[in-house]
């Protein structure tokens, strides 16, 4: 017996005044919101090192010099020539003449001749002659002008070579990349002091509904508080951006509208929450004839079919649904791109992992499922008969009510467009999300 909502999708009732909803795919959904997105790429701007993290890098971090720029020790020890080392033992010390001590920072003024040997620590510049190092371990009374060595080496051995870390002109990062500590370590490397990063877009929230209260008021009856606002607002602060304006709205077309226009001035882009659906007194839906260049639309998914998309005043729009586990499913499989569209980051898509069903659910063809799942590793064994590292299985109902759904999964399962329904052992993708738990990082990738 199938666990999923096998209700069928309600056709939307339409009132004679109510704009068309045009069904479109998942897919051309998405294509066509990173397309405008793309149109609106963020300005940059520069920031110190220190504080890039997280940011989107925007320019080239091209190598001008190789790395090491010249060849060092890698140990503690003594510059040789390995020809004068080359029958050193432990019984069969060599003697070496030791004519300078050079730590790290400085360069050896003597060049090095048959016989002789220089102090080396690590990192220091090798000395013109040498073509080894001898470790300290190997060696006693390196202090005296006289050390005795006790192992031959190799030539270029615990030498670290010119540009063996990579050479001049190298491209070590290309723009689009989210700037990590490694990142950071590379440009303080080059020798850069700021990094060229997107500027933050700024992203309003408007929240709408009679019913809603902000958390920390009382309730009414009839009334909940307002959720969606605080989850959403920090989705966009967890995908990398800022979270703008913030209003809440009564269920008022025009209330809407004039909240969007004021908001639109102080931001990137525009989420509403709420009022897009089918209803009587859903204002998004009723405001958008005075919206601009926005589209109500039924998008191929489930949880969040009824949304709007478009531009207010050159800002991207996002009318979301307003069940909670809608609003947030939309934003990470759709607005969240987007955004990372206008960041200019080149990975759009969290890791994934394939995942074995563990309950079977109904869909519906045309419709693309986004399950909330746990996922628990498989037995090697059942991993190795069904070729993937882990078991799916629901966070208990999948209503687009219950948010509950959402705080305890890893991830989001998709059950694709032309699956009527998934049945149990059927293998998904689970695409991670901002959800706490996160897709187990060493699972095979799609
Ligand atoms: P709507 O799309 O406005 O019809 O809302 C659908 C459902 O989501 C209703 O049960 C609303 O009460 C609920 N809802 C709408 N907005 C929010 C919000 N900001 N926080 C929590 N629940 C909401
Ligand atoms: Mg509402």
């Amino acid at each position: 017996m199938a666990t999923g909502d096998a209700k069928p999708d309600p056709v939307p009732a339409r009132s004679p005044d109510s704009p068309a909803r045009r069904f479109v795919p998942f897919d051309e959904a998405r294509a066509t919101i990173l397309a405008r997105a793309a149109s609106l790429l963020m300005p940059t701007e520069f920031v110190p090192i220190d504080e890039a993290l997280g940011r989107t890098l925007r320019e080239n971090l091209v190598a001008s010099e190789p790395s090491p720029r010249f060849a060092n020790s890698a140990m503690d020890g003594f510059a040789v020539r390995s020809v004068d080392v080359a029958s050193a033992g432990p019984d069969a010390p060599v003697s070496l003449r030791v004519v300078e001590t050079v730590p790290a920072g400085r360069v050896a003024t003597l060049t090095i001749g048959k016989g002789e040997a220089i102090r080396l620590m690590t990192g220091a510049a090798m000395p013109e002659g040498a073509d080894a190092v001898l470790p300290v371990e190997q060696t006693v009374g390196g202090q005296a002008p006289v050390v005795q060595a006790l192992a031959s080496v190799a030539a270029g051995e615990h030498v670290r070579a010119a540009g063996e870390d990579f050479a001049a002109g190298t491209v070590l990062v290309s723009p689009g990349r989210v700037i990590d500590p490694s990142v950071i370590g590379i440009l303080a490397t080059l020798g850069h002091p700021d990094a060229e990063v997107s500027m933050l877009p700024r992203v309003a929230v408007i929240s709408t509904g009679d019913e809603l209260v902000a958390p920390g008021a009382a309730l009414g009856p009839g009334q909940i508080h307002d959720s969606n606002t605080h989850t959403i607002r920090a989705m966009i602060r967890a995908a990398g951006c800022e979270p703008g304006p913030c209003w809440h709205v009564l269920d008022d077309a025009e209330a809407v509208a004039t909240a969007i226009g004021r908001v639109a001035e102080h931001c990137e882009a525009i989420i509403t929450l709420g009022g897009v659906s089918a209803g009587d007194f859903d204002p998004v839906k009723q405001a958008l004839p005075a919206l601009g260049d926005v589209e109500l639309w039924r998008v191929g998914m489930r949880p969040g079919q009824p949304q709007a998309f478009g531009t207010v005043r050159g800002k991207l729009f996002f009318g979301l649904p307003g069940n909670p586990v809608s609003s947030a499913v939309v934003f990470e499989m759709l607005v969240r791109p987007a955004l990372w569209t206008l960041l200019g980051r080149s990975v759009l898509d969290r890791p994934s992992v394939r995942a074995v069903l563990g309950d079977a659910v109904v869909s519906k063809v045309g419709r693309r499922d986004f399950l909330r799942v746990t996922l628990e590793e498989l037995s090697p064994e059942e991993s190795l008969a069904l070729g993937v590292a882990y078991r799916a299985r629901l966070t208990g109902t999948q209503s687009s009510g219950a948010f509950s759904s959402v705080l305890t999964a890893d991830g989001l399962a998709m059950v694709p467009d032309d699956k009527p329904a998934a049945d149990r052992g059927e293998v998904l993708t689970v695409a991670s999300t901002f959800l706490p738990r996160g897709v187990h990082p060493r699972g095979p990738s799609k």
